[in-house]
């Protein structure tokens, strides 16, 4: 039945921290549309209490945003600037009605597995900042894998660089998050007859994002042939059997058959928008 729970609701910046070292180990709540109910300790942010948290600062080659920043707010306030991946994986998730309370930062935040957004943010080499009482730490998506002890997740920053090709897929249910839930994000910028950047990203359970595979196809002339495209398909196949890429990064292996085969699928797809 329950018992007790402590929620801390922060006026500032300056408690909301202070209450992270708190002996009740409690988790930070933003939106809390992930999971009905609280858990037994928590603190409430929000960005109307903390406005650095709401904060969406758009810069000539990226934009900041708070980690409390809903995606009303984002699809609003910065439309015309998002990468345009970014934008629609964005308005795939929940209802109107959910995205005026749901977070960036609870999407990225969220344990088990990668939420809607993880495979946008990967491909677009996001940055995360988080904050715990005396210190500040910079992550690269690329290398995160859970929100560090004693710290919250503050800011993201998200480039905006444009390419000539960009694909988001989102396999499984529309606007609802299952089991079946996946996303997909390829990519492409095109000039002088060839492929001169690349980056292709997925989220399922895990997430996968493969340097090899990408420098394997940048530099190459366009368009993509038919055996090119196989012999990619064939060695991305054995590369995910053999999970060649483990080293890389906490995002480089896929961990079912299923979604490495979905992975190969989406990647078919993809290549051939290059033919
Ligand atoms: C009807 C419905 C449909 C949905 N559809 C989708 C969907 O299509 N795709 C999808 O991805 N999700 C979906 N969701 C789930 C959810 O709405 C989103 O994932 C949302 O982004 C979570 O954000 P939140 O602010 O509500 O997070 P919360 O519920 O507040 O928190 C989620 C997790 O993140 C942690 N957290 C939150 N903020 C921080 C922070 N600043 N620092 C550290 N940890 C933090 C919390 O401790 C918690 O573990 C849906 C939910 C509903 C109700």
């Amino acid at each position: 039945m329950g018992g007790a729970k402590t929620v801390f609701f922060p006026r500032n910046m300056a408690e909301a921290l202070s209450c992270l070292n708190s002996s009740s180990e409690p988790q930070v709540m933003a939106g809390c549309t992930l999971e009905r109910g609280l858990p037994s300790s928590s603190i409430m942010v929000n960005a109307t209490q903390i406005e650095e948290l709401g904060v969406i600062d758009p810069h000539e080659r990226f934009i900041d945003f708070g980690s409390a920043a809903t995606f009303s707010q984002i699809l609003g306030t910065a439309k015309r600037r998002l990468p345009s991946v970014f934008f629609e994986s964005i308005e795939s998730i929940a209802t109107p009605f959910v995205r005026n309370r749901a977070t960036i930062g609870g999407n990225i935040c969220a344990p088990g597995r990668r939420r809607t957004l993880f495979s946008a943010l990967l491909a677009l080499d996001a940055r995360l900042e988080f904050k715990g009482e005396n210190e500040t730490l910079f992550i690269h998506l690329g290398t995160f894998n859970k929100v560090p002890q004693g710290m919250m997740l503050t800011k993201i920053r998200v480039p905006v660089d444009e390419w000539n090709i960009s694909i988001f897929k989102r396999p499984g249910p529309a606007r609802i998050f299952t089991e079946e839930s996946a996303s997909f994000v390829f990519l492409a910028m095109t000039g002088k007859g060839g492929l001169s950047d690349l980056r292709i990203a997925y989220s399922q359970h895990t997430a996968y994002r493969s340097r090899a595979l990408e420098n394997r196809l940048i530099g190459m002339r366009l368009p993509l042939t038919q055996k090119t495209v196989s012999a990619i398909l064939d060695e991305t196949a054995e590369r995910l059997k053999n999970s060649l890429d483990s080293s890389e990064s906490p995002h480089s292996t896929l961990d079912s058959p299923v979604a490495a085969r979905q992975f190969l699928d989406l990647l078919e797809f993809s290549l051939t928008q290059l033919m």
